[in-house]
């Protein structure tokens, strides 16, 4: 290796491109407040480009393929995992971010990191952690997405933790915070992936509750949001098989979703006249659907919780992962030998802690194969 050297085609730095390509209330590279350990500028990637790739890089990121999105891997290998949905809502956040000419890079770097603090069986692995740590601050994966990013993934001799930028620190902080401890409002990067996020999983989930057989193309008529997208593709296409119907309607959904979202916010952006970061601090939301699209991605999601996130199946299955989890956190709380680096069984201040961000750190697959090694065994 003879070093990194600038290619001809960085001649425009990015931050030259980005005052030419970008929004005036965009995050501009320029003016990031930069990383608590100051480093130096890369000759040809720009703060958050640099920041999605520590993020990709992560071994957080890389465990989100073996990690429940809502249906567990047992169930096939059709429908999403916390990585695909991440990648899904990094695709929309891209599209929506460029349409809007906001920072895309942020945007990107947002949205991979948006669910790298969920630990193993999704909300149901995370209400067994927050359960278990109630005395100590609970558990919330997205407190967990920083505590990673901060601190536990270790990649660098000089810090612990990514070393990410200011923003994307504050964008994930925003996440983590609710509603009443908000003292500012999250940059229109952040908004975006929060909007993108929403639209996604309702779109996904659906498509993939058909697939699993937890519920039929004709159960999801009664939803006004599914129907309008259906009758859009049916006046296109006659004569599709329901397979077809229902990815054509997936397709539909999202891009319909898209447009108003980008509509219904360029209209908000004009309405208050918004020019520069500080405005976007003067307004309450300003990436979200339109009232009426908003309304019925609510009744959607009421929808698939009564029908899927409840379905008898989806339960049962969470019952037996909270149970294995619930016996493990148990199990490495009383035996804190029974970590496995020498780094966790040290950390006795606080032990549960430890305990819950190895629990954390875990996926599906590692979560049972250490179900096996600690729990199931002594049942033999
Ligand atoms: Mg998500």
């Amino acid at each position: 290796m003879d070093g990194i050297k600038t290619p001809a085609s960085a001649a425009l730095p990015y931050a030259a491109r980005e005052s030419v390509l970008l929004a005036p209330h965009a995050m501009h590279s320029a003016d990031s407040a930069g990383r608590k350990h100051p480093e130096p500028e890369h000759p040809y990637r720009g703060p958050y480009q640099r920041d999605r790739d520590r993020i990709v890089h992560s071994a957080a990121f890389r465990r989100l393929a073996y990690k429940t999105q809502v249906f567990t891997g047992e169930m096939g290998d059709y429908h999403r995992t916390r990585l695909t949905h991440t990648l899904e809502v990094a695709s929309i956040a891209r599209t929506v971010a460029r349409a809007l000419r906001l920072n895309e890079d942020l945007t990107e770097a947002l949205a991979l990191a948006h669910d790298i603090g969920h630990p193993p069986f999704g909300h149901a692995g995370e209400e067994v952690l927050d359960e278990h740590l109630r005395g100590v601050g609970g558990f919330n994966h997205n407190a967990q997405a920083l505590r990673i990013v901060e601190v536990l993934e270790i990649r660098y001799p000089e810090f612990p933790g990514l070393n990410l930028t200011h923003e994307v620190l504050a964008g994930q902080a925003h996440r983590a915070r609710r509603g009443g401890e908000r003292t500012t409002r999250p940059l229109v990067e952040a908004q975006v992936v929060d909007a993108a996020d929403s639209l996604a999983y309702g779109a996904h989930d659906a498509d993939d509750a058909v697939q699993l057989g937890l519920l039929s193309i004709d159960d999801l008529g009664q939803v006004p949001l599914w129907a309008a997208a259906a009758a859009q593709v049916r006046m296109r296409y006659t004569a599709l098989t329901d397979a077809q119907l229902r990815r054509a309607v997936v397709r539909q959904l999202i891009d319909q979703q898209v447009g108003d979202l980008l509509a219904a916010t360029e209209a908000r952006l004009v309405e208050h006249d918004v020019q520069s970061i500080v405005d976007v601090q003067a307004v309450e939301r300003l990436v979200a659907p339109s009232a009426e699209l908003a309304g019925q991605t609510r009744e959607l999601g009421k929808f698939l919780l009564d029908r899927v996130y409840r379905h008898p199946d989806v339960l049962a299955k969470r019952a037996v992962a909270q149970r294995a989890l619930g016996e493990l956190f148990r199990a490495l709380r009383n035996d804190p030998t029974l970590l496995p680096t020498a780094e966790a069984q040290a950390a006795t201040d606080d032990h549960d802690r430890a305990v819950a961000d190895y629990l954390a750190s875990l996926t599906d697959r590692s979560a049972w194969e250490e179900h096996a090694r600690l729990i199931s065994r002594k049942d033999w």
